[in-house]
């Protein structure tokens, strides 16, 4: 990763001093496997995203210490992502439904609690700015599939084929056995939520994904869905989703974890109630993963999942940090 100067302390950066009150904090570029006690972060701007998805963090990072928004962070750190095509879980590249077909989900939200939602939306790389356009263009909210695709291609996105021949290969050696198993799985479920807190100390938020591998052509999960997976309140905090998004739908866990911000709990705390939530829907069974993250207005931040394995990427004047997160069951 390139070096990079970063801001030396919020206050600066709401004074506006950006460029001038800077530190070297590439020096910290090794603390990526950190104890996760000492990841409470509490100053902004801030950036924290699902996974260890350091170059996305790093674009909304560098909108963020430009002094840009934080709708403008999230989204285009998200896109990072979107156009990885080696990332075989989002946008471009994605893994397809069991006919082959990549259809993707996101969705977008900002300070003032508008929000933007694409669904099974096939042939655009970057569903999130379709859902920014959604939110911005249109008195709607969600477009979904060949509506949300027209819809696209009238705003000016280009039509692309999405499948990757490394995509379609994994797919066709599955249709072999077609074995639909969505069990714990860390490769294949790995959503990019991403939230952020500009220098104005406001929230926003992008949900990105192809969902779940070989899903039912048609199938929808938590990404998507404003309240499940991803939720701003700017007064409040923010938070979002990734593993199997059925199980965040029915206790609406983004929603559920700024709620109990909202009612004095830490991020930590509430992502931990997030997942107990869940938990105790499942009466013990607990073969699938679901990790939540989240952060609030102070700018301190939280994760936790059910399986190990997950982590998550902050980005603020102290550094560029990949926590593995806390999970209920123990490595
Ligand atoms: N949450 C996504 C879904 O259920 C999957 C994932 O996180 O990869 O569609």
């Amino acid at each position: 990763m390139k070096r990079r100067n970063f801001l030396k302390n919020s206050s600066a950066a709401a004074a506006g001093l950006i460029s001038t009150s800077v530190i070297a904090a590439g020096d910290k570029k090794n603390r990526s496997e950190i104890d996760t006690a000492k990841t409470t972060q509490t100053t902004t701007p801030i950036v924290i995203a699902t996974w260890d998805v350091s170059n996305a963090t790093a674009k909304a990072w560098e909108v963020l210490r430009k002094g840009g928004v934080a709708l403008d962070a999230v989204e285009q750190g998200v896109m990072v992502e979107e156009a990885d095509v080696e990332n075989q879980t989002v946008g471009k590249g994605g893994r397809p439904d069991r006919e082959g077909r990549v259809t993707l989900d996101a969705c977008i939200m900002d300070k003032d609690s508008n929000c933007g939602a694409v669904l099974c939306m096939q042939n655009i790389s970057h569903p999130i700015s379709v859902a920014r356009k959604v939110m911005e263009d249109t008195p709607h909210v969600m477009l979904a599939g060949l509506g949300a695709e027209q819809f696209a291609y009238e705003k000016g996105f280009k039509k692309e084929d999405l499948l990757t021949e490394k995509s379609k290969k994994e797919w066709l050696e599955w249709k072999k056995t077609s074995k639909y198993q969505p069990v714990i799985n860390i490769e294949n479920h790995d959503t990019i939520g991403m939230l952020a807190i500009d220098k104005n100390g406001d929230i926003a938020g992008a949900c990105t994904t192809s969902g779940m591998a070989y899903k039912i052509s048609g199938r929808v999960g938590d990404s998507p869905i404003i309240g499940a997976g991803l939720f701003i309140d700017n007064q409040v905090g923010g938070a979002t989703a990734t593993g199997v998004g059925e199980e965040v739908v029915r206790t609406v866990g983004s929603f559920l974890i700024v709620e109990l911000m909202r009612q004095g709990k830490t991020p930590q705390q509430a992502c931990e109630e997030g997942v107990n939530r869940i938990i105790e829907k499942n009466r013990g069974k607990l073969n699938f993963q679901i990790g939540f993250i989240a952060v609030n207005k102070k700018g301190e931040t939280g994760g936790y999942c059910i399986q190990p394995g997950f982590s998550y990427r902050t980005y603020n004047k102290d550094g560029h940090i990949n926590t593995p997160s806390k999970s209920h069951i123990k490595a």
